[in-house]
């Protein structure tokens, strides 16, 4: 893998494992913050319901205590004992006052007729959802009603215990008609953050008491389906997010059913009271892990760009600037690299000293420049003739050596020529319009096991190129 790559990996891991952490920690804490919101909502749901429940065990201690000093046999209408009838109209209007919360408190005779009241007797209540209760089921003891408007407007419930009774059947029953406007009186005290809601309704999901409050609500349906679902199972207490379709805000509620009783109480958190610090923790991370990847990133650029410099200077200290091919000290450095994957191999390796003919004639007819102009036609023609796996390089002045791997004698020998032929070939148009040619002398040494090193390699091509001047230049010769 080259270095760019590795960098860019681990750059990449490093920013992966920062965001995997992250994301695992937020996940863990947003999880936290839920279950304490569902803990909160849960227990005051429950402190909400047991405060419901204790309510109405106290206005059944009531009714058992006017069943307590009444005879089923004093419940008639008209009772012709009017001593009796107005000691307990007495009896039962006192009951009342003591519970601040009932607007009527009344005794049915065995026909549920209402023999006793503070309000008006000799009512037929048969037919009453209470009184229907009691006389269809024999081993019901109480009742309370489902939630009505009554004659004032307000929302009410009816409260009923039975009157134990010599024999089967029905024998009458004590009953309270309780305001519930004290369950908004309730839950106004209790403590509640910015954007929570607490909720008493009916098992119809009328709405009974609501904070904050909303008077013009009350007795309308919530209309909310995990609500209605909630409602219509089993369960006695769930939790849920959804959003209020009196507010349209988001919460977490927790609904419980009041044991034993017609009422709901729905307690909830909203989204952005229980999720206020998380979020708060979730910028702070994110801005943090988006630094630090920023940071990584920065630090990136700055290795690559470091690298590219190397490369650059590497570039550069292995590159001839006048013919743009590789110089000596790269040459010399490839040479042993190839001079031992040949000798483990087997392979055959070539190597070609080329010398320009009287070169130095080129600078002085028509100047250094022009000298110039001829080394690199001199390296362009050869380039073009070399194939991809040989190696050009100027090897000082006007000489150049080359490498030919994985080649034999025949091979070297055809590449050598083709060299001769594109120098001879080249023309350099001078300024004056003179067109210079030139030639070059070759020699060519095969390598095999036995070349020692590359000293003595270059030795033997350059005797060859020495052979090749005296026998009059513009030839190949092959080393002995
Ligand atoms: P021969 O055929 O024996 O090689 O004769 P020659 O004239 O080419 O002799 P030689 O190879 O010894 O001469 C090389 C000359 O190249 C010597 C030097 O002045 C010249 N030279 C070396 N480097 C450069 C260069 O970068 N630019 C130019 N213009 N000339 C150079
Ligand atoms: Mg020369």
């Amino acid at each position: 893998m080259s270095e760019y790559r590795k960098s860019f990996f681990w750059c990449l891991c490093f920013c992966l494992i920062l965001s995997i952490v992250a994301t695992v920690d937020l996940l863990t804490s947003y999880r936290q913050e839920e279950q304490s919101a569902s803990k909160r909502v849960a227990n005051a749901s429950f402190l909400l319901s047991e405060w419901i429940h204790g309510t109405m065990e106290n206005s059944d201690y009531v009714l058992r205590d006017i069943i307590g000093q009444v005879s089923p046999d004093a419940l008639r209408y008209p009772d012709t004992d009017l001593a009796r009838q107005a000691r307990i109209t007495r009896l039962i209007e006192a009951k009342r006052t003591t519970l601040p919360n009932a607007a009527g408190v009344g005794l049915v005779d065995r026909n549920c007729v209402v023999t006793h009241t503070n309000a008006r007797v000799g009512v037929d209540a048969s037919r009453r959802e209470w009184c229907q209760s009691l006389l269809k089921d024999p081993l019901r003891e109480t009742f309370v009603s489902h939630v009505y408007t009554n004659k004032a407007g307000r929302l009410s419930v009816t409260q009923v215990r039975r009157f134990p009774g010599d024999g089967p059947g029905f024998h009458g029953s004590a009953g309270v008609a309780l305001d519930l406007s004290f369950f908004s009186d309730r839950i106004a005290q209790m403590a509640l953050g910015p954007g929570g809601s607490i909720v008493i309704a009916d098992t119809r999901l009328g709405l009974l008491a609501r904070k904050p409050a909303r008077p013009e609500l009350l007795g309308k349906t919530i209309d909310q389906p995990q609500a209605f679902a909630f409602v219509a199972s089993d369960a006695a207490y769930v939790t849920y997010r959804g959003r209020s379709t009196m507010d349209g805000r988001k919460r977490l509620y927790g609904a419980r059913k009041v044991d034993g009783l017609p009422f709901i109480v729905v307690v909830g958190e909203a989204d952005s009271d229980w999720q206020a610090s998380w979020r708060q923790r979730a910028l702070g991370e994110m801005v943090a892990l988006l630094l630090l990847c920023t940071m990584a990133v920065l630090m990136l650029r700055k290795h690559w760009a470091l690298l590219r410099h190397q490369q650059m200077l590497s570039n550069m200290a292995n590159t001839d600037t006048l013919a743009g091919i590789a110089n000596r000290r790269h040459f010399m450095s490839r040479f042993g690299v190839e001079l031992k994957h040949a000798q483990r191999h087997g392979t055959g390796l070539a190597v070609l000293m080329l010398d320009i003919d009287h070169f130095k004639q080129i600078n002085d007819t028509y100047g250094h420049a022009m000298g110039d102009q001829a080394i690199l036609a001199c390296a362009t023609a050869c380039q073009t003739v070399l194939r991809d796996i040989d190696f050009l390089s100027r090897f000082g002045g006007d000489e150049f050596a080359i490498l030919l791997s994985d080649t034999g004698i025949d091979g070297a020998q055809v590449a050598a020529e083709r060299l001769r032929q594109a120098i001879l070939q080249c023309r350099i148009a001078g300024n004056t319009g003179v067109q210079v040619t030139m030639t070059a002398s070759i020699g060519l040494a095969m390598l095999d096991g036995s070349t020692p090193d590359v000293e003595a390699a270059l030795a033997k091509a350059d005797a060859a190129l020495y052979r090749a001047k005296s026998r009059g230049r513009n030839c190949i010769e092959l080393a002995t």
